[in-house]
């Protein structure tokens, strides 16, 4: 098991549109309060706009710490958010995502869009092959992630994943509830290693 009195930096991936129903902009306001109010870090991709900028707003405004990552050429493109407590300028969209996961104790993700579904399925990846080992918890805002669930389901249904690959995330149901999803996660080791590929029943560990 996991604990919160060990997570003091949590990496968040979310959305950056600004057109998005305000449900998923509150919900981002609020999970950063609350990671604040935990003393954890939030970790992000360092926007200023959409659910992205009401995460780094809702720890800020609550006295969290707030460090963004995000490469030169949205910096150059003043995407970044000018009010964080750090703001690390990076090569590019790679070095980005490395430096955002490895250096947090938890991943959470929030609804968002085409970037936000490929850090989380990076992040999952890398769980599956033991690199990455940490809790990783989808917050199902009005269950946004329900047919991204399924998929995955799916996916172990036609054995092209593990049915213990499914302890690799946990889902809560808004951002109340996801440092309990993170604390109620399901332990990991890099012997994951030893089920990532799927195999026939007879050569299963
Ligand atoms: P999406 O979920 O498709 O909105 O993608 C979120 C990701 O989009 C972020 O992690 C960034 O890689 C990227 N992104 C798009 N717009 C911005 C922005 N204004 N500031 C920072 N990152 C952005």
């Amino acid at each position: 098991m996991s604990s919160t009195q060990l997570i003091r930096s949590v990496c968040v991936y979310c959305g950056s549109s600004e057109e998005s129903d305000r449900v998923y902009f509150d919900s981002a306001y609020r999970l950063g309060a609350i990671l604040a109010a935990n003393s954890i870090t939030t970790v992000y991709g360092g926007g200023a706009i959409g659910s992205m900028g009401r995460l780094a707003n809702g720890a800020l405004d609550n006295g969290g710490k707030v460090v963004g990552v995000i490469p030169k050429f949205m910096q150059e493109l003043e995407w970044g958010h000018g009010g964080l407590t750090e703001l690390h300028i990076v090569e590019d969209m790679r070095e980005r995502k490395h430096r955002m996961l490895l250096g947090s104790d938890a991943v959470i993700a929030l609804p968002g869009g085409s970037g936000t579904l490929e850090e989380l399925l990076e992040a999952i990846t890398l769980k599956r092959l033991g690199i990455y080992l940490n809790p990783i918890v989808l917050v199902d805002v009005q269950g946004f992630f329900e047919p991204l669930i399924s998929l995955f389901r799916h996916c172990i249904e036609h054995r092209f994943m593990d049915e213990r690959h499914a302890a690799m995330w946990r889902i809560a149901n808004g951002p109340e509830d996801a440092l309990e999803a993170i604390r109620m996660s399901s332990a990991w080791s890099a012997t994951a290693r030893e089920f990532a590929a799927v195999r026939a029943q007879s050569e299963r560990t």
